[in-house]
């Protein structure tokens, strides 16, 4: 069985099913990929603790029928702001699974003060250089994961997030 050991960025998790959860997590090794957890909702679990959005962990894995997370263990606690968790969600939205980026990986396991902006600019959507996706206005305030592109205030779709 495959398995292999990572240092990762917690993205987010999920409930799936009663007990299991599903890990986003933006690796060293692999860029963001997703696992399954098993049981991790139990209240005995040790895993939960460690599986907070933000945490850097060290994360051993293994391959069965999909990625699956086995073991994980905090290395650094990041502050939790309104703004870092942001950011995570649009590397969850954005990132393509499986591709590492070195930069981006130095970029999150240093930096203390994630901010939307930058975390786009990484992904390829550079906010400083766009225009709203559909009047051509500079300078939108939106980005809309959905369709990849930013808006102007009032162009943007429901479920546009500030950026
Ligand atoms: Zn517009």
């Amino acid at each position: 069985m495959l398995e292999f050991i990572t240092e990762a960025v917690v993205l987010d998790r999920v409930d799936s099913g009663e007990l299991d959860s599903r890990v986003y997590l933006y690796t060293q090794d692999l860029g963001k990929i997703s696992a399954k957890v098993k049981s991790v909702r139990k209240i005995t679990s040790k895993l939960a603790g460690h599986l907070q959005p933000l945490n850097k962990i060290m994360a051993r894995i293994i391959d069965k029928n999909g990625p699956q997370l086995i073991d994980a263990l905090t290395i650094k606690n990041n502050p939790k702001t309104t703004a870092s968790l942001k950011a995570l969600f649009f590397i969850k939205e954005l990132a393509v699974e499986g591709q590492p980026d070195s930069e981006l990986w130095h970029f999150l396991e240093n930096e203390n003060d994630l901010n939307s902006k930058t975390i786009l600019s990484f992904l390829g959507f550079d906010p400083a250089f766009a225009k709203c996706h559909y009047c051509q206005k500079a300078g939108p305030e939106n980005f809309y994961p959905a369709d990849y592109a930013f808006y102007c205030g009032p162009c943007s779709p429901t479920g546009s997030y500030r950026v």
